[in-house]
């Protein structure tokens, strides 16, 4: 598993990153709370472990900040300072879980690998979307239908998502509109329409099956193709 480890402190770095490693696990140490937060938002990390008090930002700034920005990777979070009062503001900026300096080796890993599984079961450390032979890796904003890899825009991205969020709902074009482009809709533009008609030519590249139904005089649904 690859984690993201934020301490400041070398010998504490040090000995979690050998522990881990020993453990199987690949970490990346950031030394303080800045470089830790890019490198959080940068790349996928299965958990991120850090410190509370950090030069720069600290670790509650870099939880909460993680958050505003949908990186939803587990946060372990380790601080000196035990009382009631830390947990919960640690808790609230969105930690999953705390530890309280000094600990065992064996609780951190303990830890952490309950963190980790819990993450796994429900889908977080890849996020994936799939409906009807389409996959959405949401980490790697990449789609699949039937594994071939489909190139789309932001924009014709972003479309998919939602009709996956929505598969097998029919939706307005004015719902479409404002989810995607995030504007009142405009019933004379006929935006909706088109990127509808960028994203079906590119899902149904090869002669696949429709997916995306036009529903006459309401909008689109995404559903299972009936009978090829
Ligand atoms: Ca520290």
């Amino acid at each position: 598993m690859r984690i993201l480890l934020i301490e400041d402190e070398p010998k504490i770095a040090g000995f979690i990153q050998k522990g881990l490693g020993e453990n199987g696990h690949s970490v990346t140490t950031a030394y303080d709370g800045n470089t830790g937060l890019s490198m959080a938002m940068e790349d996928v990390h299965d958990l991120a472990i850090v410190d509370l008090m950090l030069p720069g930002i600290n670790g509650l700034e870099v939880c909460r900040a993680m958050r505003a920005a949908q990186v939803d990777t587990p946060v372990l979070m380790l601080t000196a300072l035990g009382s009631t009062d830390n947990k919960v503001e640690g808790l609230n900026a969105g930690a999953d879980d705390y530890l309280v300096k000094p600990f065992h080796f064996r609780e951190l890993v303990a830890r952490a690998e309950a963190l980790l599984r819990r993450a796994k079961k429900a889908g977080k450390s890849t996020k994936t979307k799939s409906f009807a032979g389409i996959v959405v890796n949401e980490d790697l904003r990449t789609v699949t239908r039937d594994g071939n890899e489909i190139p789309l825009t932001a924009r014709e991205y972003n479309l998919l998502c939602y009709f996956m969020v929505n598969a097998g709902r029919v939706v307005s074009r004015a719902q479409i509109a404002s989810a995607v482009w995030g504007y009142e809709f405009d019933p004379s533009s006929n935006v909706v329409d088109v990127y509808v008609n960028y994203l079906r030519n590119k899902l149904e590249k090869g002669g696949k099956p429709r997916l995306l139904m036009t529903v006459t005089g309401f909008g689109y649904l995404l559903k299972e193709a009936t009978n090829p």
